[in-house]
């Protein structure tokens, strides 16, 4: 009984003015290494169309993850490409140079719309491994998708100013220092994933509702599967995204959905 007044409740939130279900653009997802066996990549996809996704951009440690599931399912995977081979790499990456022969082979084997998601803080964003992988991401056309302070973000557009930025978890910043960076960068785009201060029940936080309003353009939600069980929340995500979603205006809500990721993204899925 409460299964089926929870689904009755999320229908009724869940569905748009022509009473189809929101599509989500999931932009934060990893298959990590220790997630294939226990879900395999059949089943991942199973749980990203249950969750109603048009499209999930995907990184992995290693990579051989996000390419497992892009040739599952080419019209609904979005690969981006991890420097990490493997999991426990977040924190040495940035001064192992193993990684950039690493990246480039992989640019050289296989398509992406994005290099990251990798873990970069302050000062360490002007190593050299850093510094090449700004390197790449140009020379690739490929966007940034960092997890990083506000420094961090800053740095890495000194080095290249017309680099193209996926801010993942909006730095886990305050709403008012995403808007600050928003107007001083136009080139940034920020991820909303594993975060939750910028709605509860239903309701869009005053500040980030303001945040929203004034770019419609540079939000993006996401679930972040940092480690296998985290799978078990995509639909879930997907189905609270839509709750919340459904505070702002109606446009407002599709383009932060889906159709940011889509227009600067879904040019890589293989459309049916
Ligand atoms: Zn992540």
């Amino acid at each position: 009984m409460r299964i089926r007044l929870v689904a009755a409740g999320v229908l009724s939130i869940a569905l748009n003015a022509s009473g189809a279900t929101l599509p989500i653009f999931d932009s934060h997802l990893h298959y990590s290494h220790d997630a294939w066996e226990q879900l395999p990549p059949k089943a991942a996809i199973e749980i990203l169309r249950k969750a109603g996704l048009k499209a999930a951009m995907v990184s992995s440690s290693s990579d051989d993850g996000t390419q497992k599931l892009y040739a599952e399912a080419p019209d609904l995977v979005i690969p981006v490409l991890r420097p990490y081979r493997h999991r426990g790499e977040l924190g040495t990456w940035v001064r192992d140079a193993s990684v950039v022969g690493h990246l480039e082979a992989r640019l050289k084997a296989n398509r992406y719309v994005a290099i990251g998601e990798y873990h970069v803080y302050g000062a360490d964003a002007d190593l050299p491994v850093v510094r090449r992988v700004v390197e790449l991401a140009r020379q690739h056309k490929l966007f940034l998708h960092s997890h990083s302070d506000a420094e961090a973000i800053e740095r890495q557009f000194k080095q290249d100013p017309d680099a193209r930025i996926l801010w993942a978890h909006s730095g886990f910043d305050s709403a008012d220092k995403v808007r600050e960076m928003l107007r001083r960068h136009r080139n940034l785009w920020c991820d909303l994933a594993f975060r939750s201060d910028h709605a509860s029940n239903g309701k869009v936080d005053p500040a980030w509702r303001a945040a929203f309003m004034e770019f419609p353009d540079r939000f993006m939600v996401g679930t972040d599967t940092f480690t296998p069980e985290r799978w078990h929340f995509v639909v879930e995500h997907a189905n609270w995204s839509r709750q919340w979603l459904a505070d702002l205006p109606a446009d407002v809500a599709e383009r932060i959905a889906w159709k940011n990721g889509d227009a600067l993204f879904g040019a890589m899925l293989k459309r049916p």
